[in-house]
C-alpha cells in the first residue's frame, strides 16, 4: 500500500506514528520532555551535526531526537501530516499563526526589500508588517483589489520599488469582506519582477479555506500560510501556526524558528493531530450550514447586504467569480453582513445572540459573531475602512457544527431586536 495513494483524511489517524515505538499506544502520546537521551555520544555528536548543517544525512541514516526547540515526535508527526493536504514536501508549526508568519518573513526579508501584500491583512499582520519590518527597513507596498497586475507592476516601476521586491503576501479571502487575490496571477507577476540571481517569493495566508479547499502551491506560490487556531485547530483551544513548501525553503524556516524558539509545544501538536482527524467532518458541515445561513441572511428585510463567496455571479462579478472558479473547491464557511442601522443596529444584533458567541476568531466548532469596524478591524485607518468596503453595519459570523436549524432560530431572533 502506498499511502500517498490515500485521502488526507484517512491518513489523520495514524501516518507517520508507528505504535511500536511507544509500548503499542494506538494514538501518539504526548511526549512532554524538553530533552532527549542520546544512547551514546557518538549519536549526541552526529544528531548536532546534522541539526547546525555541517554535513547532510547519509543513506539510510535518521535524524534523532535533541531537544524539544529543535524537534519533538508530536511536532514533527504532526508536521507531516499537515503537509498532506497541500501536498507540501515540508511544514513547520509554530506556537501561533502570528509567529508562523513572522518567522517566515525574518527568514526571507532583508533591509532594503520590499514586501508586496494584499489589503486588508489580519491586524496583527498588518502592524507587522508596517510598523515592525519598517524599523528594519522593509517597506510595504500595497496591492489593491481588483487592480491589474500591469498596473501593480507600472505603480512599482514608477516608484522605483520593481527591482527591489523580495516577496508578495496574499491573505485571500480577504477578512471581512471576501474579497479575493489571484495567486496564479501574482506567481506570474512575481517571476516578472525576479531575474536570474533573485527569486520573488509568493507566499499565501490560507487560513480561510485552506488546507481543504484551496491549495496555493498547485497555483503556483512559494510558502502557504496558516493560523492552525481557526479551523485547523478547530475547537477554540489552542493558538499554533504553519508554514508549508518547499525542503530548501522550510529548511529556512525551521532554522530560524530553532533561533527564535517560535516552535509549539508537544501538548500544542498532539491538540492538533486529534483535531486533524475530524478537519474534512467539521469543516463540510459548516460550509454547508454557511450555503443555508447566507440563504436565509439574504433574504430578510433586516439584512442589507451579504457577503459570501457562494454568491458571486459570472455577470455581476465577473473577475471575483473567475478568480474563485480557478482557485477554489467551495465557498466556505465565512460570512459577513451588513444589518440595518449602522453600528447601532449591528451591536443590537450581537447583544441578543443566544446560540452563536459575541467573540473573534473563527473556524471553530461553535458559531462566532463580532463587529469588524470596531474589534478585528478597529486599527485600519479611517478612509481605509471606506475604501476596502467596511462598513459599521458589518458584523462577520464563522458558522459553527450546530444544527443549522438552531442557528436559523438564532439569527432570526436576534435579528428581531435590530431597529427598523
Ligand atoms: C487569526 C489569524 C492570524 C493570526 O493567527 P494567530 O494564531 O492568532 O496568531 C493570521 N492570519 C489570519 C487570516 C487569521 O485569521
Amino acid at each position: 500500500m502506498n499511502n500517498k495513494d490515500l485521502a488526507p483524511e484517512s491518513l489523520m489517524m495514524g501516518y507517520g506514528y508507528d505504535p511500536q515505538l511507544s509500548e503499542g499506544a494506538v494514538k501518539c502520546p504526548i511526549f512532554q520532555t524538553s530533552t532527549f537521551a542520546f544512547k551514546k555520544a557518538e549519536d549526541g555528536k552526529a544528531f548536532f551535526e546534522i541539526a547546525k548543517g555541517s554535513r547532510k544525512l547519509e543513506e539510510g541514516e535518521h535524524m534523532g531526537l535533541i531537544y524539544s526547540r529543535i524537534n519533538n515526535p508530536d511536532l514533527e508527526i504532526l508536521e507531516d501530516r499537515l503537509a498532506l493536504w497541500d501536498k507540501a514536501e515540508m511544514a513547520a508549526v509554530f506556537e501561533s499563526g502570528m509567529s508562523a508568519i513572522t518567522t517566515t518573513l525574518f527568514e526571507f526579508l532583508s533591509p532594503g526589500d520590499v514586501l508586496v501584500h494584499s489589503s486588508p491583512l489580519y491586524g496583527g499582520t498588518d502592524h507587522f508588517v508596517k510598523h515592525v519590518l519598517q524599523r528594519f527597513n522593509i517597506q510595504s507596498y500595497e496591492l489593491h483589489a481588483g487592480e491589474e497586475y500591469g498596473q501593480l507592476k507600472e505603480r512599482l516601476e514608477q516608484d522605483g520599488l520593481a527591482h527591489k521586491v523580495a516577496m508578495v503576501l496574499l491573505e485571500t479571502p480577504a477578512n471581512p469582506t471576501n474579497t479575493l487575490f489571484d495567486i496564479a496571477a501574482t506567481v506570474g507577476l512575481a517571476k516578472k519582477l525576479g531575474n536570474g540571481e533573485k527569486q520573488v517569493l509568493v507566499a499565501v495566508d490560507n487560513t480561510y479555506l485552506g488546507p481543504l479547499w484551496c491549495h496555493p502551491l498547485e497555483l503556483g506560490a512559494d510558502l502557504v500560510l496558516y493560523s492552525a487556531t481557526k479551523y485547523i485547530g478547530g475547537h477554540s483551544d489552542v493558538i499554533a501556526g504553519a508554514v508549508l513548501g518547499s525542503k530548501p525553503l522550510l529548511a529556512r524556516v525551521k532554522k530560524l524558528r530553532t533561533y527564535l524558539g517560535s516552535m509549539a509545544g508537544p501538548w500544542t501538536g498532539w491538540l492538533l493531530m486529534r483535531s486533524l482527524e475530524t478537519l474534512k467532518l467539521r469543516m463540510e458541515r459548516q460550509a454547508a450550514s454557511a450555503a443555508i445561513l447566507a440563504k436565509f441572511l439574504s433574504g430578510h428585510p433586516k439584512v442589507e447586504k451579504v457577503y459570501y463567496l457562494g454568491f458571486l455571479s459570472p455577470q455581476t462579478d465577473a473577475s471575483q467569480y473567475d478568480i474563485f472558479v480557478r482557485q477554489y473547491h467551495s465557498p466556505g464557511a465565512m460570512l459577513s453582513f451588513d444589518v440595518r442601522g449602522g453600528e447601532a443596529g449591528a451591536f443590537a444584533f450581537l447583544n441578543n445572540l443566544k446560540l452563536a458567541h459575541l467573540a473573534v476568531s473563527l473556524g471553530s466548532t461553535e458559531s462566532l459573531a463580532q463587529h469588524p469596524y470596531s474589534m478585528t478591524h478597529a486599527g485600519v485607518a479611517e478612509e481605509d475602512k471606506d475604501r476596502l468596503g467596511l462598513t459599521p453595519s458589518m458584523v462577520r459570523y464563522s458558522v459553527g457544527v450546530e444544527h443549522p436549524d438552531d442557528l436559523i432560530w438564532d439569527l432570526e431572533q436576534a435579528l428581531a431586536f435590530v431597529p427598523g
